[in-house]
């Protein structure tokens, strides 16, 4: 049997440590999971409310066409609903780029690090892949735009950036958009989106309007809180859209994460008031770090990059064994960090004064 080559050399996702397993291997009760960007106050009551409702009809293939999420999107947002891309997950609308416009002899143009699937699921389509360093947490915009050619047909924008939480400016992208060549599709990943605060933030679906080589993508994994569902989108020009679509698996999102999507999106109350917590929490995580100097990058998102006086393995250790799952940058090509979910008052509290501890000794 002959898998293509590439391959060989690639290793599938590893995801942080799942909670029951940690609970059996430390022998603790509680277990605070702030390894993956998830939304630490669940998801929309109303989901909750009508959970029974949806589970019903399970032997009928879902809409493949998400008809009535994409009607409700497109109002949300303001768009046309032949603009909508739906995928299991943004995950899969990043799979379904590759597959589209990425083969041998093509490349990709992205940050490093970034979010790891654009580069693994380039690397399967035979692409090759041009990383450019972040400088300081941002993408170097000018040395990622010298790195298009006319080979090149994707250039990924993660705004904010995963790892690092740096968002790019209405300014800088506006920069890229006016000086990228127009045969470069330009995917703006907005997984974080709803918790952006920032003033200068660029406002992406106006933009659809002007430039045709944009794809923004969104998701409900992260404060919408349904991770678990799989289900997010890609919006862009009807022409992208329309080139992405055969790409796409029949029924690549199922019926509950469809009828989810919709009483989620209704349910904006609970997006405001989580994404409100999330701020004040990441502004007290932030002003702990202050007093302790401890080095960390200005975050957009749900998420914080802590710098550290030692090893991002070693802190992950000391709180696994306390009962906090966190993501240790050392995975993320960043060794001396770890990345930090926003969670609850009362757990954030707790982390704090146990990396405190763990630090003590080293910085004094
Ligand atoms: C979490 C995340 C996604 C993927 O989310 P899905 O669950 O697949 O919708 C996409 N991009 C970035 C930057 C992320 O952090």
């Amino acid at each position: 049997m002959k898998a293509k080559e590439i391959l060989k050399g690639m290793s599938p996702y590893k995801p942080g440590k799942q909670i029951e397993e940690v609970k059996k291997e430390y022998g603790l009760d509680k277990i605070v999971k702030l390894a993956s960007n998830e939304n630490p106050f669940g998801f929309s009551p109303q989901v909750n409310k009508q959970l029974p409702k949806l589970i019903k009809q399970l032997e009928k293939y879902p809409d493949g066409y998400a008809a009535a999420l994409r009607k409700k999107t497109a109002d949300f947002l303001n768009v046309k609903e032949d603009q909508l891309i739906f995928g299991n997950g943004s995950d899969e609308i990043v799979q379904i780029i590759c597959r589209t416009f990425l083969e041998a002899g093509a490349n990709t143009v992205m940050a490093a690090p970034t979010f790891p699937q654009y580069k693994h699921n380039a690397l399967i389509e035979g692409a090759e892949v041009r990383e450019v360093p972040l400088l300081n947490g941002r993408h170097d915009l000018s040395t990622m735009l010298e790195q298009v050619d006319e080979n090149t047909r994707v250039l990924w924008l993660c705004t904010p950036n995963n790892p690092t939480g740096v968002h790019l400016s209405a300014k800088e992208i506006e920069h890229v958009l006016n000086n990228c060549p127009s045969h470069v599709l330009i995917v703006m990943d907005e997984a974080y989106y709803e918790y952006m605060e920032a003033e200068d933030a660029f406002d992406s679906l106006s933009a659809l309007n002007q430039y045709e080589n944009l794809l923004v993508l969104r998701t409900f994994s992260k404060a919408y809180g349904l991770a678990g569902l799989r289900i997010g989108y890609g919006v862009g020009s009807p022409e992208i859209v329309s080139t992405l679509e055969p790409a796409r698996e029949p029924f690549n999102t199922s019926t509950i994460a469809q009828a989810a999507a919709i009483l989620a999106l209704d349910d904006q109350e609970f997006i405001i008031e989580t994404t409100k917590e999330n701020a004040v929490n990441k502004r007290k995580l932030m002003e702990f770090l202050d007093e302790n100097s401890l080095d960390y990058y200005p975050s957009e998102a749900n998420f914080v990059l802590v710098h550290l006086p030692l090893s991002g393995d070693v802190m992950f250790e000391h709180l696994l064994s306390k009962g906090f799952i966190v993501r240790s940058g050392e995975a993320l090509g960043l060794p001396n960090s770890i990345r930090l979910t926003i969670g609850k008052k009362e757990d954030m509290e707790i982390i704090q004064s146990e990396i405190k501890e763990r630090i003590i000794g080293i910085t004094k």
